[in-house]
C-alpha cells in the first residue's frame, strides 16, 4: 500500500470513530526536541545512569543530585514546542465526538497543543509532590508558589510536613497511579479505534493497552517510523513521523467529513 493510500484508509477509520483512544510515547516528544530518558544524558549528566537517578533510593541518598537532574530535564521540556503531530491530535477533538489521549510522556506538550483529555500514565515532570504524600496520594506542591524557592538549591521542603518535595513522575520500582491506569484501561477497552503514536511498545503496562483494545474489537492504527511489537496487531501501520502523518490524516478527514 502506498503512503497516500494508507493515509486515506487511516482517515476513513479515524474519521468514523465514535470513541477514539490515542496512546502516545517518546517518539512524538522526540520530534519536538525533547530527548528520551536515556538521550538526555549529555554534558554534565553523561556519567550518570538515568536508571540510578530515577528511584526513591537515589532521591533519599542524594535529593539535590536527583532534583538538579530533573531541573535540567524540565528546562529541556520548557524549551520545546508542540509539533504538528501534537497539534493534529488536538485538532481531532473538533472533528470527533470523543478523543482521549493516554500518554507515556511526562512533558506537557499535548496540553500546550490544546488537547483537553489527557491521561499522563507516567506522571508530569513539571509538577511536584510531597515525598511522603503526607496529605493524601498525591500531595501536589506548587513549588513556584513557595516563598524563597530557588530551583538551584535542591528540592524545597513540603509546607505541610517539612519533608522533601519530589517530581511527580513514576520512578523505577514504583507503581503507576491506580486511578489513571484503571481509566486508561476503560478508555482502551471501550474504544472503537486506537491510534498508537511513537511508542516502541516495550514499556508495561502502557504497552498492553493496544492489546486490550484490540481484544474488545477496536481497530488499531499505528504511526511510528520503525515497526515495533504493536505493529503485529495493527490493522494499519504508517511508517513515518507523527508530525508528517497526523496533519495529513486530519486534512483528509476534513476534506471528507
Ligand atoms: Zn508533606
Amino acid at each position: 500500500m502506498s503512503l497516500p493510500e494508507a493515509i486515506a484508509q487511516a482517515a476513513a477509520l479515524i474519521g468514523a470513530s465514535e470513541r477514539l483512544a490515542v496512546l502516545t510515547g517518546s517518539g512524538i516528544s522526540q520530534e519536538s526536541g525533547v530527548p528520551t530518558f536515556r538521550d538526555a544524558q549529555t554534558g554534565l549528566w553523561e556519567r550518570y545512569d538515568p536508571q540510578a537517578l530515577a528511584t526513591r533510593e537515589a532521591f533519599r541518598r542524594n535529593p539535590k543530585l536527583v532534583w538538579d537532574w530533573y531541573e535540567y530535564r524540565r528546562r529541556l521540556v520548557r524549551q520545546a514546542e508542540p509539533n504538528p503531530g501534537h497539534r493534529a491530535l488536538a485538532d481531532l477533538e473538533d472533528l470527533l465526538p470523543q478523543v482521549v489521549i493516554i500518554t507515556q510522556n511526562v512533558d506537557d506538550l499535548h496540553q500546550r497543543a490544546g488537547s483537553s483529555d489527557i491521561i499522563p500514565l507516567h506522571g508530569a515532570i513539571l509538577r511536584s509532590k510531597c515525598f511522603t504524600d503526607c496529605q493524601g496520594n498525591p500531595t501536589i506542591i506548587d513549588v513556584a508558589a513557595l516563598p524563597d524557592y530557588d530551583p538551584q538549591s535542591g528540592p524545597p521542603r513540603c509546607p505541610h510536613c517539612g519533608g522533601w518535595v519530589r517530581p511527580d513522575v513514576v520512578w523505577f520500582g514504583e507503581a503507576l497511579s491506580r486511578e489513571l491506569l484503571e481509566r486508561a484501561l476503560r478508555v482502551a477497552e471501550s474504544a472503537d479505534v486506537m491510534l498508537v503514536v511513537g511508542t516502541s511498545g516495550v514499556v508495561q503496562p502502557a504497552a498492553s493497552l493496544p492489546f486490550a483494545a484490540r481484544q474488545r474489537g477496536a481497530q488499531i492504527v499505528e504511526v511510528n517510523p520503525t515497526p515495533g511489537i504493536i505493529t503485529s496487531i495493527a490493522d494499519l501501520w504508517l511508517g513515518s513521523p507523527a508530525g508528517v502523518i497526523l496533519p495529513q490524516i486530519v486534512a483528509a478527514i476534513r476534506a471528507h467529513p
